[in-house]
């Protein structure tokens, strides 16, 4: 939404031609009414995300799950639902990632387009910079990054076109209202069409604008505000002379997202009629998936505070009722505020294969399934990465051994013989291996001398030892038999 608050940007550039399918039945007198309201229909969806060729710019998989909940969101109320078709497609491709003409985006839909869905592309910019737009000719949708997210509804505006929807201000596309000129009577479209000018009364609305009765005149045709009633601030003169402001609660005109909200009951009865007749063989008539449980997940590992090697760490989940992939987001921070990797699986354990040695990273997973990304974070905790050095040394003026490495069962200490030039604290952690600390020990200032630590009671497994001291850390692996 924030895209539209800038100057000359359009926020969809789908092109003038009123859909063929529409006028066919808005004119037929006899056009059989909504089908039944109870009856949910669920349309398979393809989420192609594009990115620069060099594999940067994607949006976040998290925000793509969260557009397609506030996508189902918005259409839930009219019965039309969307399910994802296969794994979201990722495409490297500069071209695509910041095209700005039609032609470029029709060889991308031409070019990975799946038959029997409806695509989605999601990309960096488009035609006119607008933020999103549907193709006919394709049968698929571009919707630009900015324009998504949460409360964003231009996914919702496009998926509207794919449903035969024009906009409430149709006739009106590339031309701005101008409240000091006389507004006309007829619109001229494409040199050719003309079009009545719907006027406020919506007397002549079969024949006006996008041709539905009951959503009033509109005439805005840039990205505009609301005041506190969802109506336009800019006040507009009908052909009449009288004056009104558009409705901004509609999906299909251009008030930014705070004020959409809904489809009117004669746009639903045309999306449903639409599918009916023309999309059938799209339709899926059984749930895809039940809704994904809002419990939150159980967690099996690593551990909260866990000590982790930083190359193949393994994070391990409960299967969550009804879920079937997981997005896990790792992060430097425990709230959250940047994510460092996200990744989607399908089981419940995934190995990273390297993480940044000697850190605390959080994590957490939202579960999903094809139909529901509605469900939230549950957070894991925290985990701290090591790694093993074969180094016996913390900097060049402190060195140390520790022997044996190789311990007979029943032994009640190890040693370390310490080789320090510097006055040094040193404190000694015993980690079991699923990451808890079992042992401590300090050793003040032992600077040249061969201590001992205390092992008793430790049974036969790997263990690490942590030696830390304000000039450095080592992590030595020792095995118990
Ligand atoms: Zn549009």
């Amino acid at each position: 939404m924030g895209l539209w608050g800038q100057e000359n940007v359009n926020p969809c550039a789908t092109t003038g031609e009123y859909p063929e399918w529409l006028k066919g039945y808005l004119e037929n007198p006899n056009r059989p009414r909504a089908r039944n309201a109870d009856e949910v229909v669920y349309l398979p969806m393809s989420i192609h995300s594009i990115g620069k060729t060099d594999g940067t710019g994607h949006y976040p998989l998290l925000k793509i799950l969260e557009s397609f909940c506030t996508l189902n969101k918005d259409f839930e109320p009219y019965n039309i639902q969307f399910y994802l078709k296969g794994e979201i497609e990722i495409i490297n491709r500069d071209l695509y990632y910041d095209h700005d003409n039609y032609s470029d985006g029709t060889r991308m839909m031409r070019t990975y387009n799946d038959p029997l869905t409806i695509n989605t592309y999601i990309t960096n910019n488009a035609p006119s910079n607008a933020c999103g737009y549907y193709t006919p000719s394709e049968d698929a949708i571009v919707v630009r990054k900015p324009c998504l997210g949460i409360s964003g509804h231009t996914w919702t505006h496009e998926v509207g076109h794919w449903l035969s929807l024009p906009h409430t201000f149709y006739g009106w596309e590339g031309r701005t209202y101008d409240a000091n000129e006389e507004t006309p009577a007829y619109l001229r479209i494409n040199g050719k069409d003309t079009l009545y000018v719907e006027n406020a009364l919506g007397t002549n609305c079969t024949k006006a604008g996008d041709g539905f009765c009951d959503t009033p005149a509109d005439y805005l045709s840039l990205g505009w505000s609301c005041n506190g009633n969802f109506q336009s601030i800019q006040v507009q003169k009908d052909p009449y002379g009288i004056d009104f402001r558009s409705d901004g609660s509609n999906f299909m005109c251009y008030s930014t997202d705070a004020c959409q909200s809904k489809f009117s009951d004669e746009q639903m009865e045309a999306m449903h009629a639409y599918i009916e007749q023309s999309k059938a063989y799209y339709v899926n008539n059984s749930i895809p998936s039940n809704k994904v449980s809002d419990d939150p997940m159980t967690f099996e590992g690593p551990e909260d505070g866990e000590k982790v090697h930083y190359q193949s760490i393994k994070l391990q989940w409960k299967h969550h009722p009804n879920a079937d992939h997981y997005l896990i987001n790792i992060s430097k921070f425990s709230f959250f505020v940047t994510i460092d990797y996200e990744f989607i699986v399908e089981g419940n354990s995934f190995t990273v294969p390297e993480l940044p040695v000697d850190k605390t990273w959080y994590w957490r997973v939202k579960p999903f399934n094809a139909y529901d990304a509605c469900a939230g974070f549950t957070e894991a905790g925290g985990f701290t990465t090591y790694d093993i050095t074969d180094i016996d040394e913390i900097n060049e003026s402190n060195r140390l051994e520790i022997f044996p490495t190789l311990i007979g069962s029943g032994t009640a200490a190890i040693n370390i013989d310490f080789e320090f030039s510097d006055l040094l604290n040193v404190e000694v952690d015993i980690y079991g291996a699923t990451g808890q600390m079992l042992k401590q020990q300090h050793f003040a200032n032992p600077g040249r001398s061969l201590q001992q630590v205390d092992i008793a009671g430790l049974t036969a497994g790997l263990y690490l030892l942590k030696i830390s001291t304000e000039k450095g850390t080592l992590i030595k692996r020792i095995a118990i038999q």
